[in-house]
């Protein structure tokens, strides 16, 4: 037997690497457990076992922001071998009719593409930009970037300045009444509001009318990987080797072992026991963490109440049609705008701010709603992602996990959809139909779950971002700081804030949260949230 750890992380999602990243260079002896044979969650990339050397990249693949997190830098991503690109032309719509709604990396552009369906909305574009830019950068991020303040701690401090009490005068709305009230036209609408729904927010929610704004304000966009988004979480596992911590794949968890009211291992399915000197954390979500991990009397029982009553994202799961491809796609709509076949998101079957409600109700009745559809082709700006010339691209459409009210009719339906999917959007790609189809397979939400049982119902958030759920109470009040009832357990996955999507916050916050507890010195600089919020 070596040395006993100090710490254990359970899962090896792109948090739970950022914490053991942090946590192995304060000079603990850190192992991270993963059920999964590769590490990394959501980034994820697979090889085409048909078809060697097309990389797909099967769970997440736009970035938004990624360079710009401060893990990215202070973990030394880029020497380990990540990099990224963010290409200029980051979002196109392309209606039926071969017009497009373009965000490029450059706002003139950006409002170019707006003035062209509606002058005054590209007048509300820049307004916002400008309105919210500071809103952004002064509030939004360093509180993502920092463990949450009680709300009505944060209510006060923002009260206090014209910029926090802008903040919380737009966030009285919801992100529905923000698109109808600031902007006139249909597709402009539609379009910002599908951005609202990549963050999973109930659009008709009042308290989140920020969210549009503040992603219009945001300076980074979306951004890939190249290699795949797999090679990120390559990357930070090449930080944690190098700083003495370990990662053991393809283990089951049983339990978390609890002595006198606390933490101090893991029992394995194998019967295997790790005990622990310091803290054990879940990368997991709080139904697995309190409810199969934890025996029914390691945890008070309103807390175990209150782990069950954790909610997921009714809108969030993903239908997946993953292509490989002869040659890239060619879009008609690029015969008049040549651009669009260098776009990187591309989003079809969008026109109008009605389809969300579509959507939405389709959702609630286990239905499939007309599609609306977006996706990518990643080789345009990676070639290392097929074989020389030849060609990757996928389309994500969100979906109701409980298809006609069972989740197992994914099986029997899920070839036909994807040929439904393909079919769609070869109208807009003729070229899609006429032989540049090599391969293609689907995956569907229950796909996801099996493969990712933390996503559960396929909600790639980890967690909804109902009221009760978010910032100092997400996942639920007692333990929304990282910190959990049961001492030396930690949270540190999408579950927690500032929630799911890839961030890496929710683990670089509790990487400084276990440091405190435990009374280290901390190496890096995170930001003092309340200092920021006092001096605004
Ligand atoms: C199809 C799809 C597309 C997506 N696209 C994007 C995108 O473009 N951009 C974006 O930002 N986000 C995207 N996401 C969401 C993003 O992947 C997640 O929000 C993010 O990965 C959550 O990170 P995490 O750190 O919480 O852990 P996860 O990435 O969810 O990883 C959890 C880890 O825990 C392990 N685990 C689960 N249960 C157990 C268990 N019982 N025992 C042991 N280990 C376990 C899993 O194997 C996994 O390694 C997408 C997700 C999916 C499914």
């Amino acid at each position: 037997m070596g040395e006993p750890y100090d710490g254990l992380i359970l899962g090896t999602g792109h948090n739970a690497l950022v914490l053991h990243a942090y946590l192995a260079r304060c000079g603990l002896r850190v192992l991270s457990l993963d059920r999964a044979a590769v590490a990394g969650g959501g980034l994820a990339t697979e090889e085409n076992p048909r078809l060697p050397g097309f990389r797909h990249n099967t769970h997440s693949f736009f970035h938004r922001a990624l360079t710009a997190m401060p893990w990215y830098r202070d973990l030394e991503l880029e020497r380990h071998g990540a990099r990224y690109v963010e290409p200029e032309l980051n979002v196109a719509l392309i209606l039926p009719d071969g017009r497009s709604l373009q965000w490029w990396t450059d706002l003139d552009r950006t409002a170019d593409s707006f003035a062209e369906f509606s002058r005054k909305d590209a007048s509300a574009l820049r307004r916002w930009v400008e309105k919210f830019r500071p809103i952004v950068e002064q509030i939004l991020i360093p509180e993502a970037q920092s463990p949450p303040l009680p709300p009505d701690q944060r209510r006060t401090f923002l009260e206090r300045s014209p910029l926090g009490r802008r903040l919380l005068e737009v966030a009285e709305r919801s992100p529905l009444e923000f698109v109808q009230q600031e902007f006139e036209h249909d597709v402009i609408r539609a379009g910002l509001l599908f951005f609202n729904g990549l963050r999973e927010i109930d659009l008709r929610l009042r308290g989140f009318g920020h969210a549009i704004p503040a992603l219009l304000a945001g300076r980074h966009k979306a951004q890939m990987c190249v290699g795949g988004s797999a090679k990120l979480a390559e990357a930070l596992v090449v930080d944690i080797r190098e700083h003495g911590g370990e990662v053991r794949l393809g283990v089951g968890l049983k339990a978390i072992l609890v002595r006198q009211g606390r933490a101090v291992g893991v029992e394995l399915a194998n019967g295997e026991r790790i005990e622990v000197r310091a803290f054990v954390a879940s990368g997991l979500n709080p139904q697995q963490t309190f409810l199969k991990l934890l025996d029914a009397d390691a945890a008070p029982r309103a807390v175990r109440e209150q782990a069950a009553k954790f909610q997921y994202n009714l809108i969030a799961p993903l239908f997946a049609l993953n292509l490989a491809l002869r040659e890239p796609l060619r879009y008609k709509a690029a015969e008049q705008r040549p651009e669009l076949n260098d776009a990187f998101m591309v989003i079809l079957g969008l026109e109008r701010l009605e389809q969300f409600h579509q959507i939405v109700a389709a959702h609630e009745q286990g239905q499939i709603p007309p599609t609306v559809m977006w996706g990518a082709c990643p080789t345009l700006f990676d070639s290392n992602q097929a074989p020389p010339g030849r060609h990757t691209a996928f389309m994500w459409e969100k979906l109701p996990y409980a298809l006609h009210g069972n989740p197992a009719e994914w099986d029997k339906e899920k070839e036909a959809h994807g040929r439904a999917l393909l079919d769609l959007w070869s109208r807009f790609a003729p070229n899609l139909a006429d032989g540049a189809v090599l391969d293609w397979f689907a995956r569907s939400p229950l796909d996801t779950e099996r493969q990712l049982p933390n996503m559960h119902h396929g909600d790639l958030l980890v967690g909804s971002f109902a009221q009760q759920q978010i910032g100092y109470n997400r996942p639920f009040p007692g333990a929304g700081q990282y910190r959990t009832p049961v001492d030396g357990l930690y949270l540190c996955g999408g579950s927690t804030h500032p929630g799911g999507n890839i961030t890496g916050l929710c683990g670089y916050n509790a990487a400084r949260v276990i440091a405190a507890d435990l009374g280290l010195h901390l190496w890096w600089q995170p930001p003092d949230i309340e200092a920021i919020l006092a001096a605004l």
